[in-house]
Formats: structure tokens, C-alpha cells, sequence
């Protein structure tokens, strides 16, 4: 064949076990291993796979950190004046708040995927967002990405990703796929990651999804030699599911000191991550003491920050970070109401937290990390930055 294609399918929050339980695409991919992935959620973790950088330097962590001068959510401090109207439960819930982060993207001319979770609104003009960028757009990150590094070498790619729908996003490939068509196709996939969330790791609603990609696969590597052209495949996850065994009450810990939330400090609630901003210098000895007596979690260190390549001048995404136990969650947190049945955002040392790498011959680097694979493609579609 004299036309080759590059085919990376990037499947969000696919596990090893759930890869490993199912057999997804051991014929096709007879290379295959887990990858460590990094401290943070998909919002720092596609970034890292994009940039194969940390995220310390790509910028991207998780969506809310505090910063009153550089909020866009600045005019939703108007709504305050409604007062208990608005500051209750049944009001300021996630449906208002996705309405609110919608009509705010709009306004700022935002296309990147941009949610606030149930934030409360009584705080969040005062807090920034880092995904105002499409991740797979030109200049999305602070640094250069795979998309910035193609565009420079006139490298033809396609990237076909959420919110298109699944069956859009292969039957676009297809169609792609055409001697002289792109070298580069690139398909990002993310109903693993809700079916996950929603039902276990290995749920069976992810092993028929996983079936039915591999279909899907399947019918585009057959159209592929049909076409006369000879496809290297590469699957690859942002991080694993780990099954959540318990809950760990951040919040009612903290709120039984006596300190006030957005007077002596801030806090986001993330599922995994408690993150605390001082506004008044002197509660930070007490709020520390107090997750320092938590055993189901620990504080990051300086040392932990750099290691996992989050630490941020300013400690833009949190003075004090708290992370709990692989297993556990935050509950009541600022991201879900519910109680979920897995998690992912957990410390990356730990190798039940991996992501997955498959691809159909072993590649010219061995992938350990998540970051890996971007120079790894680079490499595979013959561009040596
Ligand atoms: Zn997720």
C-alpha cells in the first residue's frame, strides 16, 4: 500500500481493568499497556495527552480558581440582591448554573467545554475558569499542541470530537479516509467515562459500548485496505475508573470551624480535591490543622505540587490542596449532587488510577505516561520538533 494514515482514538476515562475484562481490540492491538496518568481530572489530563506537557506548563487544571480581578463571572454578582431568593438550594442548582456558564461563554465569545458544576452562585463572581478554549482548537493551551504543531508543518489531520455524536464522529472518519485525505485522524470519545461514573468500571454498559466501538473499528480499518491504504492504530485514555467505597465530609469539617466561607476563605469541593484560597491569612494554621486530623485524605506538599507537575505560579488552582484517598470522594461536594459509583482524579502513583495505551504494532516510544503520546505521534507521522 503506498498511502498510510495514522488513527488515534482517544476514549475517555477507559480503564485498564474495563480494557483487560473485555478484550477490546486484542487483535487489532496486540501492543498494549497501561499508562500513569496525572493529578487532575480530563480538564488537565486531554490537555497533558495534546501537549505532552504537565500541567504546570499547558495552564489547564481544574475548571474554578479563585480570582475576583479576572472573573467572567463577574455580573452574576447582581444576582446576590435577590438574597434568599436566589441562595437556596431548590434555586441556585446545576440547571440554573449550566444556563449561567452558557450565556457567560457566549457573551466572552468562549468556546471551550465550560461547566460550573453546583458551584454556589453566591461566590461565583469571584471565581475564574480555565477552559475558555476549545481544546482542539489552534492556541488552546499555554504552550504548543498537537493541533498548533501540525497546522506549522501543513500535516492534513482531522479531529472529530465530543459534542458530535458518536456514530457522526466514525461515519466522518470513514468518509475521511481517502488516499491524499488527512494523515492524521483523530477521534475523541467520551460516553465511556458518564457510563463509568454512572455504573462501575466495568459496568456492562461500558463492555457493549467497547464492543461497539471495536465494530466500529473494525469496519474502518477493513475500508482502509479496500481504499488502499494501511492504517496504524493508537487507542489511548486520559485516566482509569476506580469503584468508590466510601465518602469522606470536607466540608462539614471545615464549616464546623469558626471561619467564614467567602469572608476568611474560599473553597472548591471538587469530587477528589478539596481547594482552599486564604482570604484572611490567619485561618490557614486552623483550616490546616483540621485536614492534617483527616485520615481519609493529606495535604500536598510543596514536594507533592512539583512532583506532579501542578505547581503553579501563585498557587493559582488553590493555596492549600487536600487530596483524599484513591476509593473515596468528596460528598457533599461542588460537583455533583449525587453519589456516584466511580471516580477517577486521584493520586497518579496509585496504578489502579492508569490509563490504557493499545496500538497495532509497538511503537517507536514505549509510552509510560499520558504525555507520552504526544511526542510519540509526532514521531509516528514523521514531524521531529
Ligand atoms: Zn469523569
Amino acid at each position: 500500500m503506498e498511502h498510510s494514515a495514522t488513527l488515534a482514538i482517544l476514549i475517555d476515562a477507559l480503564s485498564w481493568p474495563a480494557v483487560e475484562t473485555s478484550g477490546f481490540l486484542r487483535r487489532p492491538c496486540p501492543f498494549r499497556k497501561p499508562v500513569r496518568t496525572i493529578l487532575g481530572y480530563s480538564s488537565a489530563a486531554v490537555p497533558s495527552i495534546l501537549t505532552g506537557q504537565p500541567p504546570q506548563v499547558h495552564g489547564r487544571w481544574s475548571y474554578l480558581y479563585y480570582d475576583p480581578e479576572h472573573s467572567p463571572f463577574a455580573w452574576t454578582r447582581w444576582l446576590n440582591l435577590a438574597g434568599p431568593l436566589i441562595h437556596n438550594r431548590l434555586v441556585d442548582n446545576p440547571v440554573l448554573k449550566r444556563v449561567i456558564a452558557g450565556w457567560t461563554a457566549r457573551r466572552h465569545g468562549y468556546d471551550g467545554y465550560f461547566p460550573v458544576y453546583d458551584f454556589p452562585l453566591r461566590y461565583l463572581h469571584r471565581m475564574d475558569h480555565c477552559s475558555k478554549h476549545w481544546d482542539f482548537h489552534p492556541g488552546a493551551f499555554d504552550c504548543p499542541s498537537l493541533i498548533d504543531v501540525l497546522q506549522q508543518n501543513g500535516l492534513p489531520a482531522c479531529f472529530l470530537t465530543y459534542p458530535m455524536p458518536e456514530e457522526d464522529i466514525f461515519q466522518r472518519c470513514l468518509e475521511a479516509l481517502h488516499p491524499g485525505g488527512p494523515r492524521l485522524l483523530f477521534l475523541y470519545l467520551s460516553a465511556v467515562d458518564a457510563l463509568g461514573h454512572a455504573g462501575g468500571p466495568v459496568a456492562p454498559a461500558i463492555l457493549s459500548r467497547l464492543q461497539w466501538y471495536e465494530q466500529r473499528i473494525q469496519e474502518i480499518l477493513e475500508e482502509a485496505g479496500r481504499r488502499g491504504i494501511a492504517v496504524s492504530l493508537f487507542v489511548f485514555s486520559d485516566h482509569g475508573m476506580v469503584s468508590i467505597r466510601g465518602t469522606v465530609d470536607i466540608r462539614r469539617r471545615i464549616e464546623s470551624l469558626p471561619l467564614r466561607f467567602g469572608k476568611d476563605y474560599i473553597a472548591v469541593y471538587d469530587s477528589t480535591m478539596a481547594r482552599f484560597w486564604y482570604l484572611d491569612a490567619d485561618c490557614r494554621p486552623h483550616i490546616r490543622r483540621s485536614l492534617a486530623e483527616c485520615e481519609q485524605g493529606r495535604l500536598l506538599t510543596e514536594e507533592d505540587k512539583s512532583r506532579y507537575g501542578i505547581a503553579f505560579a501563585g498557587d493559582r488552582y488553590g493555596q492549600d490542596i487536600f487530596l483524599v484517598e484513591t476509593g473515596l470522594v468528596i460528598h457533599p461536594s461542588h460537583m455533583s449532587r449525587r453519589l456516584l459509583q466511580a471516580m477517577h482524579g486521584y493520586d497518579p502513583d496509585d496504578a489502579i488510577n492508569d490509563g490504557i495505551f493499545l496500538a497495532s504494532h509497538p511503537p517507536a516510544i514505549e509510552p509510560a505516561d499520558i504525555t507520552d503520546i504526544f511526542p510519540l505521534l509526532l514521531h509516528q507521522l514523521g514531524i521531529h520538533p
